[in-house]
């Protein structure tokens, strides 16, 4: 680790010093969420396989043991009912406190973390729009949130300056989980700690101005914005709130209104006791946040939404062979059948990866239904035919094998402790496995 760094480190903390310096030798604090829209807080506590310790930035977060492994592909994880989230990262979407039915951009989102916590305090209402500027990473903001079932999100992967050009004005909410230096990553013996440099801190704080300018953009008069890095670097921080303010008249720093963590350093003028910052010493790997208000209307960019069509009779009578579907919209793009329970928008030059719930793909006027449709848990009660299976059928079912379970004929979900894992095609005797090939494990 620099020597530069852990100066800069000493002569921030001063007292407590060394007492961060033995925390950068102790294993990450690791941490899992659940999704209340799939799961309830005792349930998961009951089904999690050790004990779970609460955090203190999130009411649905929970400390992970050091010593647990290979979560990932538990059953709670693959059916959407939670996600691995370093317990700090949690703590900015619980600042910009998004409310069922709020518009909320979440300009740099990949791999998901935040933008899931969003979708799931949204609960099925308004509208999140996951924005990710890398192709790859973008597929994995996708994936996560496929697999936790949300369906009110447009994933987009965009330039945020066109992006925020695009939706001028349009949201309640934004966040700027913005790319950064990391410290706040760092342990004793990381590769990334020897890549650190006060150049890269300078180059990303001057990035991290633009985007938050951006985002600035798209918010409506009275909207809230929320930026967090996960650095300790005052240039990073205090310093880019500082810029900001400086430079946009129509935004003011508001209080973060939580009690974790600590205040932010003094700062030139700043009122630094309404930003957070969040060390190991808090118990949380290292966050900063900041929130600001916008108190002006910014030129309103039109929301063009989609002309509505019914679905051909053909294509229904097939998916109402899987589940009653609820009223809503559908849209037909290329050879993809998508649902939303509002109407689709038009986001023109920009590139949409996912808009709704992707029900499937159409192949010869049949339609194969797509993983989506099932993980989605605003479609739950509607399916006709769930399969329940035990530890072991989902270990074969999650290798991709067939299951010997008669009694079921069409598409069928499959769930594991009353959570959809994924599906199946019954013919009475066997289920045929429709699990995904990139997600199936060897048990
Ligand atoms: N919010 C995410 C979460 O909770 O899972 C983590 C976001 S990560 C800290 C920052 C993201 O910003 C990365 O995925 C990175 O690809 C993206 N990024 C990098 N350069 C960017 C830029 N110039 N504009 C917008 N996003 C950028």
């Amino acid at each position: 680790m620099k020597e530069e760094f852990l100066a800069r480190m000493e002569a921030m903390l001063q007292d407590e010093y060394p007492l961060f310096l033995a925390m950068l030798d102790q294993p990450r604090f690791r941490g899992v969420r659940f999704n209340s829209l799939k799961i309830g807080k005792e349930r998961f506590q009951q089904l999690f396989p050790c004990e779970l310790k609460p955090t203190p930035f999130c009411p649905n977060a929970f400390y992970l043991d050091h010593d647990v492994k290979q979560i990932g592909n538990h059953p709670l994880h693959m059916s959407g009912a939670m996600y691995m989230q370093e317990p700090s990262a949690s703590s900015a979407v619980e600042i910009l406190d998004v409310k069922e039915g709020d518009w909320v951009l979440d300009l740099c989102a990949a791999p998901g973390g935040k933008s899931t916590q969003i979708a799931e305090k949204l609960a099925h209402q308004g509208l999140l729009i996951a924005n990710e500027i890398d192709a790859q990473r973008a597929q994995v903001l996708m994936s996560n949130l496929e697999r936790m079932g949300f369906g009110e999100v447009i994933v987009t992967q965009a330039q945020p300056k066109v992006l925020c050009k695009m939706c001028r004005g349009w949201f309640d909410k934004a966040l700027v989980d913005a790319p950064c230096s990391g410290e706040g990553m760092m342990k004793k013996h990381d590769e990334a700690a020897f890549g650190w440099s006060v150049e890269n801190i300078r180059a990303c704080a001057k990035r991290q101005l633009e985007i938050l300018m951006d985002a600035a953009d798209a918010l409506k008069d009275q909207g809230f914005l929320v930026y967090s890095t996960c650095t300790y670097a005052e240039e990073e921080n205090e310093a880019v709130v500082s810029q900001l303010l400086a430079k946009r008249n129509d935004l003011i720093l508001v209080d973060c209104g939580v009690n974790f963590g600590r205040y932010g350093f003094p700062y030139d003028d700043l009122e630094s006791d309404k930003v957070r910052r969040i060390f190991p010493m808090d118990q949380g790997e290292g966050h900063f946040i900041a929130k600001f208000q916008k108190t002006a209307a910014t030129p309103t960019a039109r929301i063009i939404e989609k002309s509505s069509h019914p679905l051909a009779k053909g294509y229904r009578e097939q998916l109402e062979a899987i589940l009653t579907m609820p009223e809503g919209h559908y849209e037909i793009l290329h050879d993809k059948i998508y649902f939303r329970t509002t109407p689709f928008l038009d986001l023109k030059n920009i590139r949409v990866l996912r808009q709704g719930i992707l029900c499937g793909t159409i192949q010869k006027q049949r339609l194969e239904p797509h993983h989506h449709l099932f993980m989605s848990s605003y479609l739950y009660p509607c399916f006709h035919r769930i399969c329940e299976v035990t530890d072991d059928e989902w270990r074969h079912y999650q290798a991709g094998e067939e299951l010997a379970i008669g009694a079921y004929f069409g598409y069928t979900a499959i769930a594991w402790n009353s959570l959809i894992v994924g599906f199946a095609k019954g013919n009475n005797k066997v289920l045929k496995n429709k699990y995904p090939k990139g997600l199936r494990r060897k048990y």
